[in-house]
């Protein structure tokens, strides 16, 4: 992973991305790569120009289209909770910013993002090539589906949560495989890991979550008056 050429350690912002590294350690992160990868990425090009400031404050911030760039803290726990060690194709589903694409980028072979709102997706990918990351592809369409020309998945992550996890995830996803998402449910929202063993699979639990809906076909509903 070292000769990988992101990360830009002269752009002035280096130091602010060492005090986050800090501050995810202190919370209970553990694992060095999803370390390394907060130090290296530039989370600053992957928010609007006016909150760049802010950039490496451990909040979620808004990104338009009513959606929002998840806070640190949140997405190490889910890229630590993926357990990758370098070699998977994954696929994930709303890429929004696409910082955590670029993480996963950082962290794993070959990555797919879905996002549903192309002006996003458009977004992301500018960001991503101004990172540097070339293992990367942002898709548009609905996530619920996955992507079946690229399946099977070695890790899935769904940044989003849904009221029960999508079949087609499932379906795509590979032997031994890892697929990290929130689910909606009584009390609020869960995080949960989806281990694929064999014909079955296995579900653990992983404290709560508090994620913007998953809308699709196998997500929740649209939000009233939109069509995309
Ligand atoms: N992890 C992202 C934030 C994701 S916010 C970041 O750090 O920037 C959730 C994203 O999921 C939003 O961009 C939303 O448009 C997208 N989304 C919601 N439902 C979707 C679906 N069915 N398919 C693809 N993207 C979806």
């Amino acid at each position: 992973m070292a000769a990988r050429r992101i990360g830009s350690p002269g752009d002035g912002y280096a130091g602010y991305r060492e005090r986050l590294v800090e501050q995810l350690r202190a919370g209970g992160i553990e694992n060095l790569a999803v370390l390394r990868a907060f130090a290296e990425i530039p989370r600053h090009l992957f928010v609007p120009e006016g909150l760049r400031a802010r950039a490496y404050e451990d909040v979620a911030l808004p990104i338009g289209w009513g959606q929002t760039i998840s806070q640190p803290s949140t997405q190490a726990r889910y890229l630590e909770a993926l357990e990758l060690r370098g070699d998977e194709k994954v696929l994930e589903v709303g890429t929004g910013s696409g910082y955590q694409t670029a993480l996963l980028g950082f962290l794993a072979a070959q990555v797919f993002s879905i996002e549903r709102v192309p002006e996003l997706a458009a977004t992301a990918r500018s960001a991503l090539r101004a990172a540097g990351l070339e293992n990367v592809t942002v898709l548009v369409g609905d996530g619920t589906l996955g992507w079946r020309p690229y399946a099977p998945y070695q890790a899935i992550l769904v940044a989003a949560a849904a009221p029960q996890v999508p079949k087609p995830l499932l379906e795509q996803l590979d032997e031994g495989g890892r697929l990290v998402m929130a689910l909606m449910g009584n009390s609020g929202q869960e995080l949960i890991r989806i281990r694929r063993e064999g014909r079955s699979t296995r579900v653990e639990r992983l404290g709560t979550a508090n994620f913007l809906p998953l809308v699709g076909r196998y997500g929740a509903p649209l939000p009233e008056g939109e069509n995309r």
